[in-house]
């Protein structure tokens, strides 16, 4: 027996724009409920919508980099939808006229090899608002979300395993932090999967496949995953109880998830495209771009995140873990570039900015480029740890310093005496004065036994000592290896 996993993804990804895709609402998280509404957004009569430019800009950005065709027309369609989430009754998308469509994303698997998963389209729609049931006396219909711009992702039924879907989920959410176009921050619910899991079975010569169960609403890379192991697990148990347990005798159906229990319980029948009574809305414009507009939208795509990890490894000869640190926002990979461009020292610039950088970034949740430091006065710094005019813990002070002073590394350093003295001559006078004072040390270190270590230690801190801290120990040590050989 042969069985093999097939499952196509949907995605929507909630865009940061300012506000909602068709009213001027702010789009915001955690405000009191029904606080960003307006007229058009709860649905009142003889209402108008108007489309949000940004949206759409956001969505061609993310559809060019899902390597998608860019429709040069597109139309807006009704979809119904009677749920007081939505108070219009219909929810307006894209049906037959997609923005973009036939694209593909790579991602990279863990045997080192990237799969490509072909994408059928990406169009944009608005988003319901929240129904809650929960922690109240009674029901509450929240409409701040309604309205919130979506892009809904679909994929080929390309991907065979829970872990390729979660991958998929995860790089999807990295390219559109990429790209600027979503916050993709899961906690608030701005990426959520559905996946379309059946299985093929193939057994005594014969072909079965199982009914396509669609897993609604997951809203975590970790729900992705394990609802499509358990469809695996469950759908292939059915059959062997059934060999009647089939896509032809059942058809589709929707599931929802169980968290808690972990498994997946059925919700109803999946309805058919006519079930949901689509047709044109008449209250917006159609949309035309022109090769100028799309022109000027290709030109903020430039490289993606997974070619520029690539090229990072290759060419400045980083980490795995360096060069995706380094690449996870477009802000940052600028900055380490730009900090490279002065002196080199990839390796270095990566280091500071990683350890210094993103660190304080994190904290101030800022990108790097806002943190007070410019890239040339890292690249600065790289190279003066690199010819050992300062050493590295100096470094960290002149970085800190660096945050409000915007003076070149090498003056903040030596005004601060952080300057490593690295003049042989006077460093061996030091030296010798030192092992006159010490011949005990002297001596242990000739006897090469097992107190030679310390000795050594000994003597280079009588040296930092005098020189208060700035003696470049490189030089020390290569001077007591020569007067002690
Ligand atoms: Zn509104
Ligand atoms: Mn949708």
């Amino acid at each position: 027996m042969e069985v093999k996993t097939i499952v196509g993804l949907e995605i929507h990804v909630q865009l940061a724009t300012k506000t909602k895709l068709f009213c001027g609402c702010k789009l915001g998280f955690g405000d009191p409920p029904n606080s960003n509404v307006c007229p058009v957004c709860l649905g009142m009569p003889g209402v108008l919508p108007v489309m949000n430019q940004t949206a759409y800009e956001y969505s061609v950005r993310t559809g060019l980099a899902l390597n998608c065709q860019i429709a040069r027309f597109t139309k807006w369609d009704r979809k119904g939808y009677y749920y007081p989430d939505l108070p219009k009754n219909y929810q307006i998308s894209q049906y037959d006229l997609p923005m973009s469509f036939d694209g593909y994303m790579e991602i990279p698997l863990d045997d080192g090899s990237t799969k490509k998963i072909r994408i059928i389209r990406a169009h944009l729609e608005e988003d319901a608002g929240k129904n809650q049931h929960e922690g109240l006396d009674h029901s509450r219909v929240d409409l701040n979300r309604t309205g919130t711009p979506l892009l809904e992702i679909v994929t080929h039924p390309d991907l065979s395993s829970p872990v390729e879907c979660r991958i998929l989920a995860q790089e999807l959410q990295k390219l559109v932090q990429f790209l600027g176009v979503s916050e993709a921050n899961m906690q608030k619910g701005h990426m959520r999967f559905e996946p379309n899991i059946n299985l093929q079975i193939i057994d005594g010569g014969k072909e079965y496949r199982t009914p396509i169960c669609e897993v609604k609403n997951l809203n975590s890379f970790r729900a992705l995953e394990k609802s499509v192991a358990y469809e695996e697990w469950r759908q292939l148990d059915e059959w062997k109880h059934n060999h009647n347990f089939t896509l032809e005798n059942l058809g589709k159906q929707n599931r929802g998830w169980n968290d808690d229990r972990e498994e997946t319980v059925f919700q109803r029948e999946k309805e058919d495209a006519h079930d949901y009574r689509y047709f044109p809305e008449p209250d917006l414009v159609p949309i035309e771009i022109d090769d100028a507009w799309l022109e000027e939208i290709t030109a903020t795509v430039g490289e993606l995140p997974l070619a520029m990890k690539k090229r990072f490894i290759e060419e400045y000869s980083l980490s795995e873990y360096d060069a995706s640190v380094l690449t996870a926002e477009r802000a940052t990979a600028a900055f380490f570039e730009n900090a490279i461009a002065v002196a080199g020292y990839p390796k270095r610039v990566a280091n500071l900015v990683t350890q210094h950088g993103l660190k304080i970034a994190n904290e101030r949740n800022c990108t790097v480029d806002e943190i007070g430091v410019t890239a040339e006065q890292v690249g600065q710094l790289a190279r003066l740890i690199e010819d050992g005019t300062i050493s590295a813990s100096a470094a960290a002070t002149v970085f800190e310093t660096m945050l409000s002073d915007d003076r070149d590394p090498e003056t903040i350093a030596r005004e601060n005496n952080l300057i490593q003295q690295s003049d042989t001559s006077a460093l061996e006078a030091i030296l010798d004065e030192v092992l006159t004072i010490h011949p005990q040390a002297v001596a242990d270190i000739r006897a090469g036994g097992k107190k030679t270590k310390k000795a050594r230690g000994f003597l280079l801190g009588q040296v930092m000592q005098k020189t208060k801290g700035q003696a470049n120990p490189q030089i020390v040590n290569q001077l007591l290896d020569e007067k002690l050989k």
